[in-house]
């Protein structure tokens, strides 16, 4: 690539980000450090009747948390800004005077009302309607008034807008990374408004006119915007500047059944369909995010790299290097991508486990303070001894704890359900567990384990488990017998980790206390 790479996202803030959004955002971010080039951020808000308060803000909050902030945009101007458009009203009008001064646009001064008439007109006849070299003559416009009339009307403050007058008949060939050579008729394009009579650019050309002026060399953006693109293509041409080169995303599609993946679908499925929460300003409903449901940003951004693009290998967890390195965009899919909730959370599910035991202790021990608050306002302190209690408080513990369970957690939020066991000494035993493993026999058996484990110096796992092995063959008793009273003793349940990695973690004390407590409580 012999120019400098420079990309840009264009978010019109019109409610919050979006994944879909989010992940051509991504693909820039990646297409830009890929070529150690710049990825820009660009708010597109110049149709002021959509603007949403708040949106901006959750953009730029939503590419931070994911790892993928801007190097060019509002608040980190390069010396191509401003960077919102509705800061750069004042440099549009001239470039949409510009061509109609060469010839490649003109004054429409049709009023909405005279276009329903024209409109219905045509659609009575079975036409439909739209406006250009067919009509354009027809109309009340700089092509079909003399000089003169035009310049009165304009004199006398009539309203109008410039249109883009779109080439009659011409083949017109486009080329895009994903898709290919494309040829489109010019005569099915209309003549798009391209200054609006309130002195506002439309998209089109604030669009074109930005990216021109920001040096921008690549557009990678959303499926939706490829029937824009021959307009696009057109504008450049009549401004006589060089096309970027454009890249048109598939979408991505709903789970099961047809079409792009929505909010409603998120609703309906239980995923949300955001980066971070998101409260409607106008209604108040709060959306949830990834963030807040408890995801981590790199599984988000893993998962969302692979809608559509593949490194070509079997390879699906990328750390955002890798990812960077591995990306082309010559590997994008033309074919939409369906959006799998279970996969995504696979995704998670990985990224727990590359996470350290102390980092996820991290993560865990305000959890764990809340429990303990709630654990004591509930019953009070008396029924759990200090120890006990100062293990919610323990990282050095909690991160054994974490060691001894995370390949079941998908969620920080799961572990409670997963440990709490080893916080908090069982006092209700799960009955169906009862009736089938505390046998008549059980009682007197827990009274010669807890003998055992009283002659047991070393408490480590390893050593619990020899030594009970030993007692157990001695005495010639089935594994079982011992084994299952002993965790329902210790856990309440018959789950949880290796055993005896629970008695060494909760301790010898510990350990005969809650076998006594079972033998006196449990009853068939
Ligand atoms: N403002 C457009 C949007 O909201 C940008 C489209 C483009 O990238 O050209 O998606």
């Amino acid at each position: 690539m012999d120019k400098k790479v420079r990309v840009r996202f264009a978010p019109s803030p019109t409610g919050p980000l979006h994944i879909g959004g989010l992940r051509t955002a991504l693909f820039n971010y990646l297409f830009a450090k890929k070529h150690h080039g710049t990825f820009i951020l660009r708010i597109e808000d110049t149709d002021q009747t959509r603007y949403v308060p708040g949106a901006e803000a959750y953009i730029i909050n939503a590419l931070n948390w994911c790892g993928i902030p801007f190097d060019e945009g509002i608040g980190k101007d390069k010396g191509y800004g401003p960077y919102r458009q509705s800061e750069r009203k004042e440099i549009y009008k001239d470039y949409a005077l510009q061509l109609v001064k060469n010839g490649h646009a003109y004054y429409a001064f049709d009023s909405a009302e005279s276009l329903d008439i024209y409109r219905a007109k045509e659609e009575a006849n079975g036409n439909t309607f739209i406006y250009n070299h067919h009509n354009r003559l027809k109309l009340d416009n700089s092509l079909s008034l003399n000089a003169d009339e035009v310049s009165t009307k304009i004199k006398e403050g009539i309203p109008y807008v410039i249109r883009f007058k779109t080439p009659t008949a011409e083949p017109l060939e486009l080329f895009d990374t994903i898709r290919g050579n494309m040829t489109i008729n010019t005569n099915v394009l209309d003549d798009k408004v391209l200054f609006k009579s309130d002195g506002m650019p439309t998209y089109h050309l604030a669009n074109i006119v930005d990216d021109h002026l920001m040096q921008i060399t690549h557009v990678i953006r959303g499926e939706e915007w490829l029937p824009s693109m021959a307009l696009h293509i057109l504008l450049y041409r009549a401004f006589n500047w060089q096309a970027p080169e454009f890249s048109h995303l598939p979408l991505i599609l709903k789970p099961v059944g047809k079409g792009k993946l929505s909010k409603r679908d998120g609703d309906k499925m239980g995923f949300p369909v955001f980066p971070l929460n998101w409260i409607d300003p106008a209604t108040n409903e709060l959306s949830q995010g990834y963030k807040e449901a408890g995801y981590f940003n790199n599984a988000l951004i893993n998962m969302l790299a692979l809608l559509g693009w593949n490194a070509g290998t079997e390879q699906e967890l990328f750390s955002l290097p890798q990812l960077i390195e591995a990306f082309d965009l010559s590997r994008v899919s033309k074919s939409g991508a369906k959006f799998d909730p279970e996969k995504t959370k696979w995704f998670q599910h990985q990224y727990m486990q590359q996470k350290s035991d102390n980092e996820l202790a991290d993560l865990l021990l305000p959890i764990l303070n809340e429990k303990h608050a709630s654990i004591l306002n509930d019953n009070g302190a008396n029924n759990y001894n200090a120890k006990q209690l100062k293990n919610f408080s323990d990282k050095s513990f909690v991160s054994k704890v974490i060691a001894l369970t995370k390949e079941r957690a998908t969620f920080v939020t799961d572990f409670w359900d997963l440990t709490a066991f080893f916080f908090v000494a069982p006092n209700l035993f799960d009955e169906k567990a009862i009736s089938k493993q505390w046998k008549e026999s059980s009682p007197a058996l827990m009274i010669e384990l807890i003998n055992c484990l009283n002659n047991i110096a070393d408490f480590s796992s390893e050593n619990i488990e020899n030594q009970i092995k030993i007692w157990i063959n001695e005495k010639e008793l089935g594994f079982g017998s011992v084994m299952q009273p002993f965790r329902l003793g210790l856990v309440g349940a018959l789950k949880g980790p290796h055993l005896f990695d629970i008695a060494s973690l909760i301790g010898k004390e510990e350990t005969i206390s809650r076998l006594k407590f079972a033998i006196e409580n449990i009853q068939k």
